[in-house]
This record gives C-alpha cells, structure tokens and sequence, in this order.
C-alpha cells in the first residue's frame, strides 16, 4: 500500500508579509514600512526578502491564491501542512486566518472578507467530491476528522468544549503525541467544517470578553486529518491509501510584555507566549537548518506549543508562515521583531 511521498531531509517553508491597512485613523505620515517589489520590503533603509510580500491593497483571495491554493494540493498530495499566523496583536493575524464569523455564515456583504481557511476548505472539500465523482470504478473515499484547541498560559483548551480547560499532552505507545480528551468531530463536507469553525472561534471569544482580550495572548490550533483510500487499484486488490494533515495556527501576539493595566497576571501571560514564540523560532530552525545528518536535535519536550507543533512540522511537511505587520511607524519595533522571525526560519 502507498503512503506518503519520498521522504524528504527538511520541510519546506514559505514565509509571505502582509501588511494591514493602516490604523492611524487617516493620519499620513512619512511612513517608514514600504513594500519595495513583489518580494522586498524596507523598514528605512532596512531591506527585507521573503517569498512574497502583500501591501494593504491585497485582498483575501490574493493571499488564498499564494497560500491557500498551493496548500490544498500539498494537502492532496499526502504532505503534512501548516499555516502559521505570525505578528503582534492588532497586525491582522485573525482577520487573516478566518476572517470574520459573518463571511463564514456566508452573508453577501462580508464574503471578500472570507479567511484563507474556510476558503481552503471550500477547495479542499470540492477537490474530494471530484475526486469520488469521477472515480467510481476505484472506489475512491476519504474520511477526515479534526480537532480544535487553544493553548493558553501553557495549558491545553479543547475550544469545542470549553468546559476542558487544562488537557494532558501524552505519548501513545508507538511514541505519537495526543491530548488527553480533546473532542474530535468527523466532518464530510465544507459545511460541516463552517460549523466546527464557527463554534470553536466563539468559544475563544467568549474568553476575551470575560478575560480582558485574552485571544491576544492565545494560540490557537485547528487540525483537520485526511484519509483517503483507493480500492482495488492494483493487480492482487489491495487498496492503496494516503493520509495527511492540516494545521492551522493563529499565534498569540507577539508583543512588548505588558505591565500596564492588567497587572501580573498579564505578565505572566506575555512571558508565556514570549517564551513560546521563541521556542517556536528554534523548532522551525531546527527543523529547516541542522538536520543536514538526516535528524535534528528537535526542542520540542519545552511548551506545548513547540511539542504539538513538532508533530506536524517534521517530516514529510510543508509550511508556510503569514508575518502580518502594520504600515504605522509607532510599531516599528513590533514590525522587526515580527520580520525577523520571517527571516530566521526561512
Ligand atoms: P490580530 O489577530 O493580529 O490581533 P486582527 O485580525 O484581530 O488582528 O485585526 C485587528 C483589526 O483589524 C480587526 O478589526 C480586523 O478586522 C482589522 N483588519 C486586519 N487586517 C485587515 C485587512 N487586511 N483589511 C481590513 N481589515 C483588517
Ligand atoms: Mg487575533
């Protein structure tokens, strides 16, 4: 039975900027962030290369078609894939990634605001169909199941119950992660995945109105598996089959720590994410950069964030990072923190 494609040293990764419009209500100034090509970008007389770079012009469909698009066959093609949403909070990592909930019930005047993902989906799903429809005699099938969770200071929320707040991350016998409890949802069709989505996103929001913008200092993951399998393909009748995931990740901010305002507790959070968001830095560096010798010294035992991602970065996988960022000049410092992660795991 065929799996997955030859197995390849690194995973692929594609890095691509965006920057937001801007949200100085109007106020021009002498802005010092500038798309300079289709791939540069300059912050003053710092340039920067990445594989693509989208000014505010760009429209969700633009970033589907660089991103989403190539991903889909990826995806098709039996590769584990990953989208990372990376930027501080407030540069568009969620807008993005989902967009708002009203494009994803499908209201006529938010549809061009529709995210990469339900816009992967729709591919993804009508891609499958096809596939089922014009291969009856082979019998064509496919399953996919999928989970939601946040991570959240450290511990592991099932956003599609958020009763379980603090789930356990174990080892099964043949050494693969899995979270303890974590609610997993067979889904058929685009519209299965909508409702999965759309429950799981309010279930985040709920906890940033009653923890002050807690989303902010949140990641959160959506996986979705395929299975799909091909029956009597080959001469002795034995089905051939392929399995692959989709990793989804909306990051929490990456941000100056605040001590304002919330007090403590929200330094703790802020340190929890730095810590993460660093440690994620050297897992993609890891993963892309020393293992020449075929096997990298992976961090990944640290967070959970690190641990879960290692899943589904090493191996046969391709990923692809979004930096978001904002033209405005007074997040500067924000702006190169965020490009310069763009850079080091590129
Ligand atoms: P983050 O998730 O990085 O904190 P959001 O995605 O929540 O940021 O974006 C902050 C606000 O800016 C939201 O109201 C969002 O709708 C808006 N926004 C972000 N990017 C864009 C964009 N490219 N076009 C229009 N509005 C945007
Ligand atoms: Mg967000």
């Amino acid at each position: 039975s065929q799996s997955k494609p030859t197995l390849e040293l690194d995973p692929s990764v594609k890095v691509v900027v965006r920057i937001r419009p801007t949200s100085d209500n109007g106020v021009i100034g002498d802005r010092t962030v500038k798309k300079v090509s289709s791939d540069t970008l300059s912050v003053g007389d710092r340039q920067f290369n990445f594989d693509s770079v989208f000014d505010s012009n760009t429209s969700q469909e633009d970033i589907f078609q660089s991103v989403g698009v190539p991903l889909v066959r990826d995806a098709l093609a039996g590769y584990n894939t990953s989208i990372l949403s990376y930027g501080q909070s407030g540069s568009g990592k969620t807008y993005t990634m989902w967009g708002p909930p009203s494009a994803m019930f499908e209201e006529p005047s938010a549809h061009s605001h529709k995210g990469i993902v339900p816009r992967l989906f729709q591919m993804l799903f009508s891609e499958l169909e096809k596939e089922q429809r014009m291969s009856e005699g082979k019998q064509f099938n496919y399953q996919c199941r999928c989970c939601f969770l946040e991570i959240y200071n450290e511990q592991v929320g099932d956003l599609l119950d958020p009763t379980q707040r603090n789930l356990e991350m174990k080892d099964d016998s043949k050494n693969a992660l899995y979270i303890e409890n974590l609610t997993e949802e067979y889904v058929t069709s685009y519209d299965d995945v909508t409702q999965i989505l759309i429950k799981g996103l309010s279930s985040r929001k709920v906890g940033a109105t009653t923890l002050n913008s807690k989303s902010s200092r949140s990641h959160i993951i959506f996986t979705l598996v395929i299975e799909s399998w091909c029956k009597g393909t080959s001469i002795n009748g034995f089905s051939s089959s392929k399995s692959s995931r989709i990793s989804l990740i909306d990051l929490a901010g990456q941000d100056k720590n605040k001590v304002d305002g919330a007090g403590r507790q929200c330094l703790k959070e802020s340190k929890n994410v730095k810590k993460s968001l660093s440690q994620l830095g050297h897992l993609v560096d890891a993963l892309t950069k020393e293992n020449c010798l075929g096997k990298a010294e992976i961090p990944n035992r640290n967070s959970c964030l690190t641990r879960l991602l290692s899943e589904s970065l090493g191996g046969n996988a391709k990923l692809s990072v979004i930096c978001s960022i904002t033209p405005d000049n007074k997040n500067n410092g924000e702006t190169l923190c965020t490009l310069r992660f763009g850079q080091r795991v590129r």
